[in-house]
């Protein structure tokens, strides 16, 4: 770890993703965050992003049970439940940076 920090959370944030696809938790781990907070820093880094034509790419949550994938949620916080079987374990949504806007 270097001392004295160069670049903000979300700068740094941004790097990272563009370089790995990461989950919440290892972004928070690797700017040391709370893992709660990320879903704030990434709706605020998806705007900025817009901006710099590139965007964040998400693989999203979902049942390690059914199967179920939460596209439509809007919200990067981590579904506490499976709609389809109630029950299942939910997969961690991986996200990444790429070049290019949205359609
Ligand atoms: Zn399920």
């Amino acid at each position: 770890m270097t001392t004295g920090r160069k670049l903000t959370i979300r700068q740094e944030i941004i790097s990272l993703l563009e370089q790995a696809p990461m989950t919440a938790r290892d972004i928070s781990q690797a700017v040391s965050i709370m893992e709660k907070d990320v879903p704030h820093h990434l709706s605020s880094i998806e705007k900025t992003l817009r901006q710099q034509k590139k965007r964040l790419e998400t693989a999203p949550h979902y049942c390690m049970d059914c199967g179920f994938e939460f596209t439509k949620r809007k919200s990067f916080k981590k579904p506490g439940k499976c709609p389809g079987c109630r029950d299942g374990r939910i997969a961690s949504a991986v996200y990444r940076i790429v070049p290019g806007q949205h359609p």
